[in-house]
């Protein structure tokens, strides 16, 4: 079986008892980042081995992994944090596993997309998650002329590289419309700031953004 497990986006106690159980539980964890899972598996007293597996080797040990599920063996997949799969290698090792008719279970956790939604206070019956907007302006402005169509509440993730580009970009084409930014959500500088993009901006040239970011329109 593989399990894709989610873990923490932040806080370390937001950890089910059944991923825990889990992780101790199969025969090895492939993990996004093996360090930074380590931390995770510290906290809990989990002495499972683990092994790397992330954007670059994807392709390979996508296969090794696949090998090993074929022999019967059990695999948790996690990722940095949150649900794998979303934005993250996981999506390529899941369908590996579908189209080998391995079973595939999910053990469901955190996922920052979600809670950013919830916090927003805009309509959540009816939304769309964009991932993450192009790296390139002028692609990035395409995206968000694009999604300005749609009638429903858009969800997208940012890094504080782009966040004042973006918040630029969003100013000049939902001139006016109020939003919320997310940011560090689940950690002890947890921030909801709402308002219009122009104001959000000016707040964050006044003291440089750190932190990972959700937006939602
Ligand atoms: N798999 C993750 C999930 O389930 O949310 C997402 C992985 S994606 C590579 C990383 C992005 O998720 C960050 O750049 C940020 O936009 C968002 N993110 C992750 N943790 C967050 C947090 N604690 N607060 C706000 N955004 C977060």
């Amino acid at each position: 079986m593989l399990y894709i497990v989610a873990t923490p986006i932040g806080n370390l106690k937001d950890i089910t008892l059944r991923a825990i159980e889990t992780l101790k539980s199969v025969d090895l964890i492939a993990c996004e980042d093996t360090r930074h899972t380590k931390i995770l598996l510290d906290e809990y007293g989990i002495k499972t081995s683990t092994t790397s597996y992330f954007q670059h080797n994807r392709f390979a040990k996508g296969e090794y992994l696949l090998g090993l599920l074929k022999q019967g063996k059990n695999i948790a997949l996690v990722s940095d944090a949150g649900t794998p799969g979303i934005l993250d290698p996981g999506y390529h090792l899941i369908n590996l596993a579908i189209e080998q008719d391995i079973p595939v279970t999910a053990i469901p956790g955190p996922t920052a997309f979600i809670d950013a939604l919830v916090l927003s206070g805009k309509p959540t019956h009816d939304f769309i998650f964009a991932g993450f907007l192009p790296n390139r302006t002028l692609a990035r402005q395409n995206c968000l002329k694009e999604l300005s169509k749609q009638k429903r509440t858009i969800v997208f993730y940012e890094s504080y590289h782009r966040i004042l580009a973006t918040l630029e970009d969003i100013h000049k084409v939902f001139a006016g419309r109020e939003i919320v930014v997310a940011r560090e959500l689940t950690k002890k500088f947890e921030e909801i700031k709402r308002g219009p993009a122009e104001e959000i901006l000016s707040s964050f040239q006044r003291q440089s953004p750190r932190g990972e970011f959700v937006i939602v329109i």
